[in-house]
């Protein structure tokens, strides 16, 4: 059992026990500060954590040397050796890149020199044909493989970051909201939590990683200047099923859409087929799935699977990404904002984590951990 400082109940709080809190609270654990990982809901993962694709992303595509690009390739590999060491299912089904007409190559070959950039392994450009070897169905004029592209279990992944954290003493604590934190004189913070009885305790560090929550997170924490809170935008994307027998063995990806990867296909861990995720700008967290949505994803589809059949779609379900940046700005960087930012010793707010904040997971959690000078 790890013990506090002794002027703290914690060395360290974490808000939000989505993939990103867990894997911090696991980082700060494993450097031997006592932890406590406060979630708002009744179970841990009940956020966007439980409402992506569940793809372990090799990092082809973010910009040279910003946070996404190091982070993703950095999370890929911790990740695999994680998933492995802690019996969590995966698969490293691989993925293709495919251009579905000559126009799109050179996208493809755009995007081949950016997952060099970003040192991503095992990235080969495919012809037709040899695509067409791996994958018949498939409609293609050429093709990226990414054979350090997966899937993984998240719920699974985010059991074992809680078990990892409570073994080494650490808590995390359910149906517990963050409503607001003071710093203290001589350093460390007060945290206000709600819940059936609302609760006060203190802490060396805070870090808060409450994803569509985080900006609400920062505005309770007293003394961060408000001027310093992104907008957040909710960028929805929902998915279809498929009934019927799946098509392809690995990931399959058209080239990317504004500000984000864009409809995908994919055969889950238990064999079922799904495709999306969309992007649609939203104005509220609602996560129905409009069944009106599905001929415009069929279209889609069968530009790279003409043969989907009709009817064989149905809606499933939706995730809402929390984005810093609206439709037709740039997508903007992760962001992991420290007291050089804000002025807070000890202090660590993280904004904008969407895609590829599973995959990055563990690499955002050692950066925390680094930028807290641990
Ligand atoms: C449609 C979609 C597809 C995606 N696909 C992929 C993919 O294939 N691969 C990939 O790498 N990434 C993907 N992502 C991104 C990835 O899912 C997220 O980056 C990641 O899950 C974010 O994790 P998180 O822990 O920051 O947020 P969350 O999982 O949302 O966790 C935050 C937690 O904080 C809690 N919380 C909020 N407010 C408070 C409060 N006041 N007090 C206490 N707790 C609070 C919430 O209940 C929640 O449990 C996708 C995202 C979306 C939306």
């Amino acid at each position: 059992m790890t013990t506090p400082s002794p002027a703290f109940d914690f060395d360290a709080v974490v808000v939000g026990a989505g993939a990103v809190g867990l894997a911090t609270g696991y980082a700060l654990a494993q450097r031997g500060l006592s932890v406590a990982v406060l979630e708002k809901e009744r179970a841990i993962g009940q956020g966007v954590s439980s409402r992506n694709s569940e793809v372990i992303h090799a990092g082809l595509y973010y910009p040279t040397g910003s946070l996404k690009a190091r982070l993703c390739v950095e999370g890929r590999r911790r990740l695999y050796s994680f998933l492995e060491s802690h019996g969590v299912p995966y698969s490293r089904c691989g993925k293709l890149v495919v251009a579905t007409e000559p126009a799109e190559i050179p996208r493809l070959e755009a995007i081949a020199l950016q997952a060099q950039a970003n040192e991503v392994e095992d990235v080969t450009p495919l012809s037709a044909e040899q695509a067409l070897a791996l994958e018949p169905e498939l409609r293609v004029v050429m093709a990226l493989s990414s054979a350090q592209s997966g899937l993984l279990d998240s719920h699974g992944y985010m059991l074992a970051l809680q078990g990892e954290i409570e073994d080494r003493g650490g808590a995390v604590v359910v149906s517990t909201p963050f409503e607001g934190a003071e710093p203290l004189a001589g350093g460390g913070f007060r945290v206000r939590a709600g819940g059936d009885e609302a609760t006060e305790l203190t802490c060396r560090l805070l870090v808060t990683a409450p994803g569509l929550g985080a900006q609400a997170a920062a505005a309770r924490i007293e003394g961060f200047d408000a001027a310093l809170i992104p907008k957040l935008h909710f960028g929805k994307g929902v998915y279809f099923v498929l009934r019927g027998r799946p098509p392809f063995r690995q990931l399959i990806y058209p080239p990317p859409i504004p500000s984000a990867l864009g409809v995908h296909y994919r055969c889950d861990l238990g064999g079922q087929a799904r495709f999306g995720p969309d992007l649609h700008f939203v104005d509220i967290e609602d996560y129905t799935v409009d069944p009106a949505l599905e001929p415009g994803f069929a279209a889609y589809i069968r530009r790279f699977w003409p043969a989907l059949p009709d009817g064989a779609l149905s809606p499933d379900y939706s995730g809402i990404r929390p984005k810093l940046h609206g439709p037709g700005e740039p997508q903007p960087d992760f962001r992991i904002d420290d007291a050089s930012v804000h002025g807070l010793e000890g202090l660590v707010t993280l904004f904008g984590i969407e895609s590829p904040g599973l995959t990055s997971s563990l690499a955002i959690g050692e950066t925390v951990a680094a930028r807290l000078g641990l």
